[in-house]
């Protein structure tokens, strides 16, 4: 099977023995009879599967069920941005901006009560994460994009709150170790580094989840969900096995630790490579803590040979979705969990060819 170097921003590029599990269970699950697809989802097989995404989820997040209630939701990572509030914004919330996601959410929280954006880096395009930010302890809580996928930044180290701190992890969730009982609420759009589009995974500290409000309709409420172990409605039952399926590919690499060590040196390199070779490649991203291990982002001396360097990687090594948000512009490669090393490699190896033909 050939493979495309795939750099897509999301969906992204999921790993082989995942995409033939998945083929696999797409035509018959575990010797059924019958695909997966085809399934009750309150079937006792499909409720293993989904009971151990579940599982492996608070395995990987090293949480308990005790105190952390996971949810498999339709609607994508947009539909948190109003659920959040919905559920959880009494009376004010903060939110920091650091980008396009982050002000979609801002938007939402804005529908329902006092939104107070406690910091922002939208004046430089978002290309720094704030620090030293003033937050409101007594704020309900207080909202991060823990990724920002446009513009390539992340939280190096997320900031110490007094206030519930809810997360959306939907660019990085996985991608390393981090304190994840420091959250009271995780969200992730599946479709970037642990599945397909159309689940999103929540994780809830139930003490949390204890305080929502209850005036929200039915669909929109927590509380609706978690009460019926995240199958009040129909679940996605083929992305949910398929999220499964990465976590247990997760847990073959050797944990969070093992698939963080890659993803750092994948990382190290592409941005080392721009770095010195930046009288061509200029890195988008200056404050090296700063710089997004899932999202890497740089310009071209100019938009044309931006154009050319996308369209040429693509013809000529099979390349794909090189081209920046059209938002920022320029260039920009997604190397999440499953893109492997040697992709990134090939792609150095191009741009040292690029810059060579067109310096
Ligand atoms: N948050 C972040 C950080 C994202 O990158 C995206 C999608 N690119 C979203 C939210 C929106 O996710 P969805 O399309 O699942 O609603």
């Amino acid at each position: 099977m050939s493979r495309a170097h795939n750099f897509s921003a999301g969906p992204a590029i999921l790993p082989v023995p995942v995409l033939e599990a998945t083929s696999k269970a797409v035509l018959d699950f575990d010797g059924s009879g019958m695909s997966i697809m085809e399934m009750s989802h309150r079937s006792k097989e499909y409720d293993a599967v989904f009971k151990e995404a579940q599982a492996n989820c608070l395995k990987l997040m090293n949480l308990s069920a005790e105190d952390y209630t996971v949810l498999f939701l339709g609607g994508g990572a947009s539909t948190q941005f109003i659920m959040i509030p919905m559920n959880f914004l009494k009376t004010k919330a903060d939110y920091v901006n650091t980008g396009a996601w982050s002000k979609k959410a801002i938007k939402e929280a804005q529908w329902v009560g006092e939104t107070n954006v406690v910091a922002t880096s939208e004046e430089t395009i978002f290309n720094f994460i704030p620090k030293n930010i003033k937050f409101n302890d007594d704020a309900d809580y207080v909202h991060l994009t823990s990724n920002n996928t446009i513009y390539g930044t992340r939280f190096d180290v997320f900031p110490d709150v007094k206030a519930p701190l809810v997360s959306d992890m939907s660019s990085d969730i996985f991608s390393r170790r981090i304190d994840f009982s420091k959250f009271s609420l995780i969200y992730a759009g599946a479709q970037k580094n642990i599945g397909p589009a159309g689940v999103t995974m929540i994780v809830l500290k139930n003490e949390f989840l204890e305080g929502a409000k209850q005036d929200a309709p039915t669909m929109l409420k927590y509380k609706t969900h978690a009460d019926k172990g995240s199958m009040f409605n129909t679940p996605p039952t083929l992305p949910v096995f398929i999220v499964n399926e990465t976590f247990k590919w997760i847990e073959a690499q050797g944990g969070l630790d093992a698939v963080e060590e890659v993803n750092v040196r994948k990382a190290g390199l592409l941005y080392d490579y721009i770095d010195a070779n930046s009288d061509f490649y200029v890195g988008q991203i200056k404050d090296k803590a700063d710089r997004s291990i899932m999202n890497v982002t740089w310009n071209c001396p100019n938009a044309d040979l931006e154009a050319k360097f996308v369209a040429e990687a693509k013809a000529k090594y099979n390349m794909t979705n090189l081209k920046g948000h059209r938002s920022v512009g320029g260039c920009r490669a997604s190397i999440y969990n499953a893109c492997p090393e040697d992709s990134v490699k090939a792609l150095i190896k191009f741009m040292e060819e690029f810059k060579a033909e067109n310096k």
